[in-house]
């Protein structure tokens, strides 16, 4: 194992990846990348790892190896630092790194997660189509079920909002 392959292990595990993508790039054996991981405190689970080391990665690595690969970068003094190799790393980076936030669907009420996007009020695009034009037949079935004291599956929330809202009156 000579020093750029150490550096690549370090690079890479810090970054969260696993014993095998490691050792297929940088053509070692999967036990003997864990060895060395083992031996200098960068075994654990990956992902904590990343986290962790967020800052190490910044200042150690990033505009040296490529954040996806860690192949070593070459920069050009004019323009922008690049981080990574090629534009493949790059879109293949940010699909595994694109934050998910976790939301409740205006109208089915459902918790879902959306990648990458911080707002979203509906699931599916059906939820979003019956909230804006089917209120009234929503209105309809719930009050039928009412009546027949049968039970709602699904309130939309602005039915809910409307009966909390209205309790007093
Ligand atoms: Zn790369
Ligand atoms: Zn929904």
């Amino acid at each position: 194992m000579n020093d750029e392959q150490r550096q690549k292990i370090k690079a890479m595990r810090l970054q969260g990846f696993g014993y095998k993508r490691i050792s297929d790039a940088i053509g070692l054996t999967r036990d003997s990348v864990r060895g060395y991981c083992r031996k200098n405190g960068l075994d654990g689970y990956g992902k904590e790892l990343a986290k962790e080391n967020k800052k190490v990665i910044e200042e150690e690595f990033l505009f040296i190896l490529c954040c996806n690969c860690g192949a070593p970068l070459e920069q050009n003094k004019l323009g922008r630092k690049r981080k990574y190799c090629s534009m493949e790393c790059k879109r293949e980076w940010e699909k595994g790194h694109r934050k998910s936030y976790i939301f409740h669907c205006e109208y089915c009420g459902k918790e879902f997660k959306s990648l990458g996007t911080k707002k979203r009020k509906y699931c599916n695009q059906e939820c979003y189509t019956k909230d804006r034009f089917w209120r009234e037949e929503d209105a309809k079935e719930v009050a039928m079920k009412i009546l027949e004291f049968k039970k709602v599956n699904h309130l939309p929330k602005w039915l809910k909002d409307l009966l909390i809202s209205n309790t007093e009156v």
